[in-house]
């Protein structure tokens, strides 16, 4: 049995009458950028996030740029980050000039490791990012009650946890301002590039607004040296239809991440977990064992494509190389980059396929 590590098949044959529907809609009215569409989306986004404020960009790596920019986040500036996430929660703040400070992670979760943050702190701390890894929340009362003691920006980084919960509240609702990423294979994803800012702060979001649009607040009216980074309108509209099953979508995730969870019991292998206060979207369904090639080859052998998020940490990539941080320096988010591997999690993936999967990685040895 062939089974593909992400298919988007089942989920939009679901909806494809409506996504060519709107597909002739929007080529019909000959108006693609800043129209209904994306005005609707922000609307119904922001609602859904249960905050106030929601602007449209163009991918979730400028959303948290925005965020930084919007707060005047920049050279000389230190942000808070963890050890273990995507390479574009630390380019967001090496593009405003900031520096990042790595923390690791909480091994149960991957998420940050609260405890760890303060030590962290220096007298240039202006923000932290906590990223809500794989689809579940980063522990946000203990990171907000830091950062309201020292007086920091909290940003969410929610581009792997559309509509995952916190203690029953959702992500983007959090902290002070949250960036999302609607790359086609995250939870809510477009059918191209597309992101959005998400917000309370009504000063914080006017700006984010005018700075992502040439930084004009009215046509050839330029008050920032702004950039350009917009949704647009059938991206907005096709992701209109998907946010409507959304919260489908993610309990059948739940379902067969549960599945995965009842079914797994090689004890060579380390499953994830859900903490008690998370309602987890698993984005992504990763496990952990020590030797990660040979299972690698095995799944492939047997017909699983698996991907790894992440094989390199942040501080160990060319990229980052003036950092000048050494090998062994962050040990755990060196030990997960060598550890961790992500199973086949999509709507629609058939219980005969979770299965096969199931059983396959019990007769591994
Ligand atoms: C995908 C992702 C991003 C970036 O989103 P793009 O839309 O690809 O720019 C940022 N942070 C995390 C954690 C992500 O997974």
């Amino acid at each position: 049995m062939n089974i593909p590590f992400v298919s988007f098949e089942p989920m939009h044959k679901e909806i494809e009458n409506e996504l060519l529907h709107k597909f002739k809609e929007v080529y019909e009215k000959n108006w693609f950028i800043h129209g209904e569409e994306v005005e609707q989306f922000e609307k119904e986004f922001a609602e859904f996030c249960g905050s106030h404020y929601c602007i449209g960009c163009g991918n979730g790596l400028d959303a948290l740029y925005l965020i930084l920019r919007g707060y005047d986040i920049g050279p000389g500036d230190e942000v808070i980050i963890p050890s273990n996430t995507y390479i574009a929660t630390a380019l967001a703040v090496s593009y405003v000039g900031a520096k990042p400070i790595f923390v690791e992670p909480d091994l149960l979760t991957y998420n940050i490791n609260p405890c760890l943050i303060e030590k962290a702190i220096t007298q240039n701390t202006k923000a932290i990012i906590a990223v809500h890894l794989y689809g579940q929340p980063a522990d946000m009362d203990e990171i907000n009650q830091i950062a309201k003691k020292n007086d920091l920006k909290v940003i969410e980084d929610a581009a792997q946890a559309h509509g995952s919960l916190y203690n029953g509240k959702r992500v983007g609702s959090l902290g002070d301002a949250s960036g999302f990423s609607f790359y086609p294979g995250k939870n809510l994803g477009a059918l191209g590039d597309a992101g959005a800012v998400v917000t309370n702060d009504k000063e914080l979001a006017a700006k984010i607004r005018a700075v992502a649009n040439y930084g004009s607040d009215q046509k050839y009216h330029h008050i920032y040296k702004g950039t350009n980074s917009r949704l647009d309108e059938l991206q907005a509209a096709f992701l209109r239809i998907k946010l409507k099953n959304l919260d489908n979508w993610n309990d059948e995730r739940r379902k067969i991440a549960q599945k995965y969870l009842r079914g797994i019991t090689n004890p060579t292998i380390e499953k994830p977990s859900e903490a008690e206060f998370a309602k987890h979207v698993w984005h992504l369904f990763v496990v952990r064992t020590e030797k990660r090639d040979e299972f690698t080859k095995y799944l492939n052998q047997h017909g699983i494509a698996i991907t790894i998020h992440y094989p390199i940490p942040m501080h160990l990539q060319g990229a980052y190389k003036e950092l000048a941080i050494k090998e062994g320096t962050l040990p755990l988010a060196e030990k997960i980059s060598h550890e961790v591997i992500s199973l086949p999690m999509w709507y629609g993936i058939s219980d005969k396929e979770i299965n096969y999967v199931i059983e396959t990685i019990n007769n591994w040895r």
